[in-house]
């Protein structure tokens, strides 16, 4: 891959795919084909300098026009979110498939060099994930296979059609198994965003209203590690430039509860708060790490960005986000200073943001 290869980015409008676009011209990438479902004005950052389609992939016409003329393809488009998406959407994350086998043969069809799927740590069995479970996952844990019911059957579904172009079409594929991905510029309050951005949110309302408690799902004793969205670029980037042809974790091997996330969370705000656990909720697996043995050995990759530098920059942007949206998306500084006070609590901030 060199700066002038000619690449497309799918599911560029959302959060994973927009820092990789953003880093890509960071990298000197003149321009990036960039295609998501949403309308532009959704998108969760502006690309600029990109060429920018709104295409539904999981048309196969679709798939050929985003992959014409194409050499790297980054696919990152899928129907998704947290827990609560994807527990209440089985049939819409399994309709992924179209996305999935449609881009792939479109791929084969442009003879690309190669190609690049976005799994998920969903493929991993319950069974291998239990509270007692102290280890991390592995790579081959995946199989027998018991994945999460919908998203993660399709996740590995998907997984294997890589494997099946790659063996019979010769096709570049590389896969990266994502484990909880967090930072700023992603979903945080349409439903879709996972644990970082819905506590972060959460405590964000709490202190702007001066409430003292918040509600989580669980009971917070849930097992997981967080990697931040600049950890999952690199190795996203190391990866597809590498020649494993087979599965790897792009995760982090720091264990945390939920619980734990949220003590980071409100030293981060400075706002300790009371929980009130909402123990019928959907949580998902009790324990889930990664284990990242295999690419620390083959890529010689691991994550560099530590959870509290991570969660303050996501804190600060979620709560930045809460701001303009309370304020009606007027200018900050246009607001009265009563209100001003009310969403930024002090003197000090109202000065600082005015
Ligand atoms: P995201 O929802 O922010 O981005 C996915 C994008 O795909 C969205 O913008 C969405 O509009 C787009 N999309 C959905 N259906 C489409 C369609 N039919 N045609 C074109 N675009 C479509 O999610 P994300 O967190 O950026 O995740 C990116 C990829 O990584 C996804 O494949 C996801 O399953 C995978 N993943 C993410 C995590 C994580 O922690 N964020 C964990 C595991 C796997």
């Amino acid at each position: 891959m060199d700066s002038q290869s000619k690449i497309l980015v799918t599911g560029a409008g959302g959060f994973i795919g927009g820092h990789l676009v953003a880093r890509l011209l960071e990298m000197g990438v003149p321009s990036v084909r960039c295609v998501d479902i949403k309308p532009e004005s959704q998108w969760q950052q502006e690309h600029r300098r990109c060429e920018n389609l709104v295409l539904d992939l999981r048309d196969a016409g679709a798939c050929s026009r985003a992959c014409h003329g194409i050499e790297i393809i980054f696919n990152l488009a899928s129907d998704m979110g947290g827990i609560g998406f994807i527990e209440s959407h089985k049939a819409d994350c399994m309709r992924n498939v179209l996305i999935n086998s449609n881009l792939i043969q479109a791929a084969v069809d442009v003879e690309a060099e190669r190609y690049f799927f976005a799994s998920s740590a969903c493929v991993y069995p319950d069974y291998r994930q239990r509270a007692e479970q102290v280890g991390g996952l592995k790579e081959q844990d995946a199989y027998p296979a018991m994945p999460e019911d919908g998203y993660g059957w399709e996740k590995l579904f998907s997984e294997r059609l890589c494997h099946h172009f790659h063996q019979d079409h010769g096709l570049e594929t590389r896969v990266g198994r994502f484990h909880n991905v967090y930072g700023p510029k992603g979903s945080w309050n349409d439903g879709r965003e996972k644990a970082p951005a819905a506590i972060c949110r959460k405590i964000a309302e709490a202190q702007l209203d001066g409430s003292d408690s918040i509600e989580i799902w669980g009971d917070g004793s849930q097992v997981r590690s967080f990697l931040n969205v600049e950890d999952c670029v690199d190795a996203i980037l190391w990866l597809t430039a590498s020649d494993c042809a087979e599965p790897l974790n792009i995760g982090s091997e720091e264990r945390i509860t939920v619980r734990e996330l949220v003590s980071v969370i409100e030293d981060i705000a400075e706002y300790p708060v009371d929980i009130n656990f909402k123990k019928d909720a959907p949580v998902g697996v009790n324990a889930r790490s990664s284990d990242n043995s295999r690419i620390s050995r083959i890529l010689g990759w691991e994550p560099s960005v530590d959870l509290w530098t991570g969660l303050e920059a996501t804190y600060i942007w979620v709560r930045e986000e809460l701001i303009k949206q309370r304020s009606g998306q007027r200018s900050f500084a246009e607001l009265p200073v009563d209100h001003r006070l009310r969403l930024v609590g002090s003197e000090d901030s109202v000065a600082l943001a005015g």
